[in-house]
């Protein structure tokens, strides 16, 4: 199974991948996830990265994307991936059709966590006094969501239009969710 989760910022997208991931035996690849690692090894493209994942801003589509190459080229991905970050604007919808294209693993589904901005804001709250992430002060927040708002929204539309999404209600019980979740993939691979 390969899908791609989308979802606002805080929209519980990181917590049902983890569930999918043990659920479907496959990686879940959180390009966030793959920038922070960069950040905290200094690497130098985690420096570049740093400043302007601590703006809310969007890394440069080249750099999430040669990150998101290499850990899709690496063996566990070949039976299938969670990907939960990625693509983020249009032009990382068509970077990722061509990359699947070139590893002859076209996409399955895409799975959208349906949040009301509300109920974002005050998930993240709660996020940012547990985990105590840099890009979740109010400031970043807002900036995220309006980046969001901006350049994400528009992928739900596309994977609308070549007819792979699926709108899931992300609000309520988390094991409401995740089975919700699992009844939006194409049955045929989940048997
Ligand atoms: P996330 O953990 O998905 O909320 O990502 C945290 C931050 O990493 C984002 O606010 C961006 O600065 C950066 N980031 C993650 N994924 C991408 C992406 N696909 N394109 C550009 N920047 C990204």
């Amino acid at each position: 199974m390969r899908l791609v989760l989308l979802g606002a910022p805080g929209s519980g997208k990181g917590t049902q991948a983890e569930r999918l991931k043990q659920q479907l035996a496959i990686p879940h690849i959180s390009t966030g996830d793959l920038l922070r690692a960069a950040v905290r090894a200094g690497t130098p493209l985690g420096l570049k990265a740093k400043a302007v994942m601590d703006a809310g801003q969007l890394v440069s589509d080249d750099i999430v994307l040669g990150m998101l190459e290499e850990r899709l080229r690496q063996p566990d991905a070949a039976s299938g991936f969670i990907l939960d970050g990625y693509p983020r604007n249009l032009a990382q919808c068509a970077a990722l059709q061509a990359l699947l294209e070139r590893l002859g693993q076209p996409l399955d589904v895409a799975i959208k966590l349906d949040v009301p901005s509300e109920l974002i804001v005050e998930r993240i709250a709660g996020r940012a006094a547990k985990e105590g992430r840099k890009d979740d002060t109010p400031e970043t927040v807002r900036e995220r969501l309006r980046v969001y708002a901006e350049q994400t929204e528009p992928v739900a539309s596309y994977f609308e239009r070549i007819g792979k999404l699926r709108c899931v209600d992300g609000v309520g019980e988390l094991e409401d969710i995740s089975r919700r979740v699992l009844a939006a993939l194409p049955q045929t691979l989940t048997a």
